[in-house]
């Protein structure tokens, strides 16, 4: 099956009892048994319900992946991930990671004795120059937030493989409709679904795909024995927005590519971050690793003038301003007082995040109006 067909098709059945083509929201927490250990698959929904089910597959297939595991948030997942690893363990890491990301790995996990590395995985050797004998994981996220970076997924992969290591991907912002990791030798893939996979921001969630039976087995196991699942009612929202990731992301580029152009030719704008120019580093790479550069883009203002880019983020009208991205609706961020205010501002210049940079996360509203609601905001 192709991809398109795969949105719609992968993991969902119609409804043995009903005939319903759509799956059900399968809102129980337990299961009749016919005698003692005879079940129709279902035990507890913790363990395992259908709705949640059927989602798992359906987002294994559309990474071309065996098995799915989907969670409470991205960060649920994440957690999991880590949870495979022991004390003494180390991870390799990006040093423009997501922000949750950075803090469950520093904060929560470097507790239990594990290490983490952040180097910049734009060079290749960063990485393996930071490898040794305990390493375990390489956690790579591309493009990367705020500044969209990208990383060679399948250097990283050939690099991993010889020294018996983990890659697993961050896929957030790509999608499985643009980037398809395990392809590329990686061993697991993550995903917020929250943001382009359910698609419409009404929903938190996380999801983890892998063709490694070990690893799949590691992943229930931790699902099941920590628990931080999805219900039924989220999965059956997210198996929704699935059916639609092909023609949404097919706009979020279309759209991305048309508010880059413009903000490129824009007089105030210093510089766009967009993997579609042909100056943006490592360009060559996500036109091998991604079949399009999508919907987000940043962009900093001449003179890093942080005043305007406040009025800015506080003038645009369809441009919203919000944290999250990947939903159908255009949202605008200021990520160094917003998303990365957190991090120090010495910290924060050396990965890039001036003080005027703006983020866009474009939806697939008329192009043309998203960029008349800039153009205005930006006079
Ligand atoms: C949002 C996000 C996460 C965290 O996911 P939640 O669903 O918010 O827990 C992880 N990675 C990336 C790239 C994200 O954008």
């Amino acid at each position: 099956m192709k991809f398109n067909t795969k949105v719609i098709h992968a993991g969902v059945h119609p409804d043995s009892a009903t005939g319903a083509i759509m799956t059900p929201i399968y809102q129980t927490s337990t299961y009749v048994q016919d005698e003692i250990g005879v079940h129709k698959g279902f035990e507890y929904s913790r363990t395992g319900n259908p709705t949640r089910s059927a989602l798992e597959n359906s987002i294994a297939a559309i990474e071309n992946g065996k098995y799915g595991a989907c969670f409470g948030s991205g960060l649920a997942a994440i957690d999991c991930v880590v949870k495979m690893l022991s004390p003494g363990d180390e991870v390799i890491s990006t040093n423009d990671l997501y922000g949750g990301s950075y803090r469950i790995f520093k904060t929560i996990f470097e507790k239990y004795g594990i290490k983490f590395h952040f180097v910049n995985m734009i060079d290749i050797e960063n990485i393996r120059s930071a490898i040794n004998e305990k390493t375990k994981l390489i956690w790579v996220e591309t493009p990367t937030n705020p500044m969209m970076n990208i990383i060679d997924i399948k250097a990283v992969s050939d690099l991993a493989k010889q020294n018996n290591i983990w890659v697993g991907v961050d896929n957030t912002f790509a999608t499985p409709y643009l980037q398809r990791p395990l392809e590329l030798g990686a061993d697991i893939v993550m995903h917020s679904v929250t943001k382009y996979l359910g698609g419409h921001s009404d929903v938190v969630m996380g999801a983890l795909v892998t063709s490694n039976d070990d690893i799949a087995e590691e992943i229930y196991r931790i699902q099941n024995s920590s628990g931080a699942v999805c219900g039924p009612m989220d999965s059956f929202l997210v198996l929704r927005g699935i059916k639609t990731l092909h023609l949404r992301i097919q706009r979020h580029c279309e759209n991305g590519k048309k508010i880059a152009v413009f903000l490129k030719n824009h007089p105030i704008v210093d510089e766009v971050f967009w993997p579609g120019f042909e100056n943006h580093p490592n360009h060559h790479v996500a036109k091998s690793q991604m079949s399009d550069f999508g919907g987000m883009v940043s962009f900093t203002l001449k003179g890093d003038d942080l005043e305007k880019a406040k009025k800015i983020v506080s003038l645009t009208k369809l441009f919203t301003l919000a944290e999250s991205l990947g939903g159908v609706e255009s949202l605008i961020g200021h990520p160094s007082t917003m998303t990365h205010a957190s991090i120090p501002r010495e910290e924060r210049l050396k990965s890039g995040v001036k003080d005027s940079l703006i983020r866009l996360s474009v939806g697939v509203e008329d192009a043309e109006d998203l960029v008349n609601d800039l153009s205005n905001a930006m006079t």
